[in-house]
């Protein structure tokens, strides 16, 4: 299957060689020509199986193709601010009428999905995408707007300031989308997606795309779909199988500092992000980092966007190898470039570690992700475990060998839940085990799957997630 066969517009597929794009990823194979179709979506993929293109692609495709009738009777807002000027009336503001909106969770994610649809408009040149964005200066925003947009890409809150002010008006809104449906949803911005969903045409098209379609998530997309197409692609690519993982066992911070500068000395390493789990530890490894001599920087929610930017930049650039992050800020970073993604501390809930480790190893490439892991951690690094249905080998580095042993070698000890024989082993990298690897888990840990499965942790989640937004430790 090609691009052609899916019945995109030539100058899309032009942009796309441009692009390097030779055939499309399963998730585009399907999306594409329902979404061309009119059909509303709901999608669920892993992360780097090329989604943006799999909404972006027939969008553009349907506005080029309408693109002729829609300019001949419109008036930009500019051309209707000079006629009411020569009328004598005050100028005044008109309301961007986009005919596409992408919701996505952080300022991030926006920029991308613009940078990415600048890329396969390239040869659609009337179709306009801009993002608006918390921490964007207000005059620049008001100019983005005036230039009436085909498509806005925006994070939920500040789009809402600007309905609310009627800057824009959702009356002629064709399609929207909804990219990380399931982070929106955990970062609380359920209000304010219902709130926008209100404001535009029952008449719309609806993508949802997310990690997971069941609980808040699947009984949002109901409510907004309708009869919607269900794309699921499980594939090898949920298994991470191009990314091999790894946890070191450390004794203290100092343990782990030095083996952090020891990993991030490693001859295949291109570019590397660092998670810690506070923006403080961000910013003091970041420095600590550079003064050892490794190009680094942090990124997270208390810097200005600007300074984000300039950051995310860098590290496209290949300015910046180390980047050393937090989990919002760092949610769908896309740069062929990260070979390895670090664990300075385990993420809080399982699903950002799949988030996390999603940053390497895009695209198909192969990518390292390693966790360095305190032993009393052990019981995180088993949820993680049985949340992926994979088992993370532990290995030693000779010289950085933790004093205290994890666990005595009992390399068949436990299955998480869910495993099947041959699932995990027989994935490449699970047969570079060398003798000293073992599973972490101590002997007598129990070995049945839980009756209670994964919902344990699920009820620990819900009633944790509105504190863990109010630390603003994004
Ligand atoms: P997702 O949203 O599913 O995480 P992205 O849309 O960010 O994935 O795409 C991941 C990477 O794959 C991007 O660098 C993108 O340019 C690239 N990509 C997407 N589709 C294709 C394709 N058909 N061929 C080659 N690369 C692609
Ligand atoms: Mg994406």
């Amino acid at each position: 299957m090609n691009f052609e066969e899916l019945g995109l517009h030539v100058n899309i597929i032009r942009a796309l060689t441009d692009a390097g794009y030779t055939q499309p990823t399963p998730v585009q194979e399907q999306a594409i020509p329902a979404a061309i179709n009119g059909r509303d979506l709901l999608v669920s993929s892993q992360t780097g199986s090329g989604k943006t293109a799999a909404f972006m692609l027939p969008a553009l495709h349907k506005l080029a193709t309408a693109e002729v009738i829609s300019y001949t009777n419109a008036k930009t807002p500019n051309q209707e601010r000079q006629s009411a000027r020569s009328r004598g009336d005050r100028p005044r503001f008109v309301a961007a009428k986009p005919k596409m909106l992408v919701l996505t969770p952080t300022r991030e994610l926006a920029l991308q999905v613009t940078t990415a649809t600048d890329k396969y408009s390239a040869y659609t040149r009337r179709l306009k995408a801009v993002s608006i964005l918390g921490g964007m200066p207000y005059p620049k925003q008001m100019q983005l707007l005036s230039r009436n947009p085909e498509i806005l890409v925006a994070t939920p809150g500040r789009l809402i300031d600007h309905m609310e002010s009627g800057k824009i008006d959702f009356s002629e809104l064709q399609m929207l989308v909804l990219d990380e449906a399931d982070r929106m949803l955990d970062m609380g911005f359920i209000d304010d997606i219902e709130k926008i969903v209100a404001a535009t045409p029952p008449t719309r098209q609806t993508m949802l795309f997310s990690a997971t379609l069941d609980g808040v998530v699947g009984n949002m997309a109901k409510r907004i779909t309708t009869e919607p197409m269900v794309i699921q692609i499980a594939g090898s690519a949920s298994k991470h199988e191009n990314i091999q993982q790894k946890v070191h066992f450390v004794d203290d911070l100092s343990h782990k500092n030095r083996m952090l500068d020891h990993l991030l000395r490693d001859v295949s390493l291109d570019q590397a992000v660092v998670f810690t789990a506070t923006k403080r530890d961000a910013d003091t490894i970041a420095d600590r980092l550079n003064i050892a001599g490794f190009a680094a920087a942090a990124l997270h929610g208390d810097m200005h966007q600007g300074a984000r930017n300039r950051t995310l930049d860098g590290l496209r650039r290949g300015h910046i190898r180390v980047l050393v992050a937090t989990d919002v800020a760092a949610r769908g970073i896309d740069v062929p470039g990260i070979t390895h993604v670090f664990n300075y501390d385990l993420p809080k809930f399982p699903e950002d570690y799949v988030h996390r480790i999603g940053r390497t190893g895009r695209a198909g490439r192969k990518g390292v992700a390693v966790s360095l892991v305190n032993h009393a951690e052990s019981m995180h690094v088993k949820r993680i475990e049985r949340f992926t249905k994979q088992l993370i080998p532990v290995d030693v580095i000779e010289g950085f060998e933790p004093k205290k042993t994890a666990a005595p070698s009992r390399t068949s000890a436990r299955k998480p839940q869910g495993w099947k024989p041959g699932d995990n082993r027989k994935s490449g990298y699970g047969n570079n085990s060398k003798p000293g690897q073992r599973s972490f888990s101590k002997p007598g840990s129990s070995t049945a799957p839980r009756k209670d499965g994964g919902s344990a942790y699920k009820g620990n989640r819900q009633t944790e997630g509105g504190a863990r937004r109010s630390f603003g430790d994004y």
